[in-house]
């Protein structure tokens, strides 16, 4: 009973034990573009194996959190039908219920995502990847937030980096 995939695995049963999910089970996928995943038609609560493993030390508390916004989307549609589906005031009841906090999106700033193979970079050297190389020229993000630009800007463009 150690590896963070059991930890989690426990949690879940007991949530799905205490509001009376019946038949619902929590796996691990193999997704590198979103956390969690709530498959109401199989009763399978899905999480990102990779993203479990890159936050799992650091961050448990976002992975743990994830984990309970997704049951909170099986406990609202359980409880209220077609009309707790969603992000919506219903759903949210359920997430708290459940101890944790309704947001609709993982906290960016704080959770480890899957990175892409392209790695590109600006002229202060802020790294972003991507999982496509990409076919037009993007500006940098970050300086373009700190620089309140909306639009492209030639100096903040992003360069790759061969690996
Ligand atoms: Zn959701
Ligand atoms: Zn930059």
């Amino acid at each position: 009973m150690n590896t963070i995939f059991e930890k989690l695995t426990v949690e879940a049963n007991k949530l799905f034990e205490k509001y009376g999910l019946i038949g619902w089970k929590l796996e691990f996928d193999n997704a590198n573009l979103r956390f969690g995943i709530c498959r109401y038609s199989k009763r399978i609560i899905g999480l990102s194996e990779k993203m479990v493993i890159l936050n799992a030390e650091k961050n448990y508390n976002e992975v743990y959190e994830t984990l309970l916004h997704e049951i909170g989307h099986a406990l609202s549609f359980q409880r209220y039908g077609v009309k707790g589906r969603g992000h919506g005031f219903l759903w949210e009841t359920c997430v708290r219920e459940l101890g944790g906090k309704p947001q609709r999106c993982y906290d960016s700033s704080k959770v480890e995502i899957v990175k892409g193979k392209f790695k590109y970079v600006c002229d202060k050297g802020h790294e972003q990847y991507f999982y496509k190389r990409l076919k037009r020229r993007y500006a940098c993000s970050t300086c373009c937030k700190e620089n309140h630009i909306h639009t492209f800007d030639e100096r903040f463009v992003l360069k790759l980096v061969e690996e």
